[in-house]
């Protein structure tokens, strides 16, 4: 739902296309409007037929729908913990619970990180808006880690027992190898602990 409230105050103060913004007219469209993001960009689809003063509306209203879904995508720190305790539950048994899971911008060549001391794990906010399948595999990855430090054959027989795990490392890799990232495990540092494949 869009807050009535939150575009009445957009027009309020007079909506400006933000200039990360694209706006596409097409004469094609009829009655659609559509947006999706590119990058850094968001690229906004347009019948080409609309008034400057309706295409800026729609603009704002499908913005701030794109907005919305995302954020309804993106579970909160609390939503990710719960999330956690709840693959750890299914998938492993004798996992203690971490003590905090969250989002973090920081990690750039890692998709997550987990400190087995003092149960910490953290997520790369680069994870958001990948399918829910692969955010569980790294949840799952560096819950495991709270067992069993390396990436050794025991590591890789508790991730296994998620059974999306296989798969969801093929996307990461497929990502990471059009992001010229590292695509492998990398190697095991005492305190942290990450996921690159
Ligand atoms: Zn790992």
């Amino acid at each position: 739902m869009i807050h009535p409230l939150w575009i009445e105050q957009i027009f309020g103060y007079g909506f400006n296309v933000p200039p990360n913004v694209e706006v596409r007219r097409s004469a094609r469209r009829r009655r659609t409007v559509s947006a999706y993001r590119d990058g850094d960009k968001t690229v906004v689809m347009v019948p080409s037929r609309l008034s400057k003063a309706e295409e800026e509306q729609w603009v704002a209203t499908i913005l701030a729908r794109l907005a919305e879904r995302e954020r309804r995508r993106r579970p909160s720190d609390e939503a990710l913990l719960e999330r956690a305790r709840d693959l750890s539950r299914r998938y492993l048994a004798d996992c203690p619970d971490p003590a905090s899971v969250r989002w973090v911008a920081n990690q750039r060549t890692r998709w997550g990180s987990c400190t087995p001391d003092d149960g910490t794990i953290r997520l790369s906010t680069r994870l958001r808006g990948m399918p829910g399948w692969v955010v569980d595999y790294v949840i799952v990855h560096e819950l495991a880690h709270l067992l069993v430090p390396g990436h050794g054959p025991e590591f890789w027989k508790l991730v296994a027992r998620y059974p999306k795990s296989e798969r969801a490392r093929g996307y990461l890799e497929g990502i990471a190898a059009a992001a010229h990232l590292p695509a492998e495990d990398a190697d095991l540092d005492e305190a942290d602990h990450e996921v690159a494949g």
